[in-house]
């Protein structure tokens, strides 16, 4: 008998209007890949929250199964770097976007997308990390590589209790930076504080057009949001600093002036997950596991089963999920 899976699928009609649905789908109808995974865990990031409410042009390929990453065991392989029981993470490279996604019992990707689940992380552990938490991690490379080290003084984050957020204050308060929370939460303050933050501001004083130069408060920064939040970071970061820049949460605008770049040389970095090379793919989910305190990771993650994805996508994009959501597709 043909086996079937649970999967989640975004279908648009002839007007183009979106509808999300639970299907039973077979192997036969994956797409192509040389590397089949039994999905064992994945996550709701809010690119997935926006694929599921569509809004934002996410879906590139329609039919889709969504879901921009997960974790899992090969159950199938003809690429010559993977064989079957291998636990692998996937992340981006267009999953869930124009290839069919993570929202299912089985994948089927190219084996050059994969990367091993690291030595001593669970599938569960790594999706509540997920593709937020590993954009923080490259978000705090890519600072490294400029050459902000721990002692330059306070690194700003914004969206401080969302997912990139919780990870990026739990990373660099653990490699002994100084960091600063920028959230509209302030209920959630002694969570962040737990997670590693010194101070809290509010994100309002971000959020409205500034100065092109202000008070130099932060050695560098870790922004998600974008538009008048990022501008007035890179207004009010020292002389020298920089900033890693990786969401729009705001906006994707940037109602900035060069000021901050040409009189305090000041760097924008940009950060991109879905296409990173393999190399510092790598080096991420390495530095994650040894970088990342796994007691923290359980305080500002939840699971949730299969049957509870849509909602959080939902809530994702609202801005009403603290922290990360793992999703347990064992359970
Ligand atoms: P979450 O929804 O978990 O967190 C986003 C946080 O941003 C919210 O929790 C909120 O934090 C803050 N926020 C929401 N609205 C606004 C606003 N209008 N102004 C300022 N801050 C706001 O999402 P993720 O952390 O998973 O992702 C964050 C961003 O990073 C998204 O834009 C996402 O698309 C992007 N991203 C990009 C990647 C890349 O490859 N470049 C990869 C992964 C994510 P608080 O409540 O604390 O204020």
């Amino acid at each position: 008998m043909r086996s079937t899976f649970k999967a989640i699928l975004i279908s648009r009609d002839a007007d183009k209007k979106q509808s999300v649905g639970v299907t039973e789908l077979s192997e036969d109808d994956l797409m192509e890949g040389d590397v089949t995974v039994a999905v064992e865990a994945t996550t709701v990031n809010y690119k997935d929250g926006l694929a599921i409410t569509g809004k934002a042009p996410v879906v590139r390929h329609w039919p889709m199964v969504p879901g921009i990453d997960f974790a899992g065991t090969v159950s199938a392989s003809s690429h010559p770097g993977w064989k079957e029981g291998d636990k692998v993470v996937l992340n981006g490279w267009g999953s869930g976007e124009t290839h069919w996604g993570a929202y299912a019992g089985k994948a089927r990707v190219k084996g050059d997308w994969l990367v091993p689940l690291p030595e001593g992380m669970s599938a569960l552990q790594a999706m509540a990390i997920g593709t937020a938490g590993y954009t923080a991690m490259l978000c705090v490379m890519a600072l490294e590589r400029y050459g902000i080290r721990p002692g330059d003084g306070p690194v700003v984050v914004t969206g401080a209790a969302g997912g990139v957020g919780t990870v990026a204050i739990s990373v660099l308060s653990k490699l002994g930076h100084e960091v600063i929370a920028s959230t509209g939460r302030p209920e959630e303050s002694s969570f962040l504080k737990d997670l590693g933050a010194s101070d809290i501001i509010d994100r309002a004083e971000f959020s409205e057009p500034g100065r092109p130069l202000g008070k130099e408060r932060f050695a560098a920064g870790i922004d998600v949001a974008g538009s008048h939040t990022l501008a007035n970071v890179l207004a009010q970061t020292c002389y020298g600093g920089a900033v890693a820049a990786c969401g729009l949460a705001q906006g994707m605008d940037l109602p900035a002036t060069v000021a901050p770049f040409i009189l305090r040389g000041v760097a924008l970095l940009g950060v991109d997950s879905v296409m990173a090379p393999k190399a510092r793919r790598l080096e991420a989910w390495q530095r994650l596991a040894s970088d990342l305190d796994m007691n923290k990771l359980e305080a500002l993650s939840q699971t949730i089963g299969f049957d509870g994805i849509v909602d959080t996508a939902r809530a994702i994009v609202d801005g009403k999920v603290r922290g990360r959501v793992a999703v347990d597709m064992t359970a």
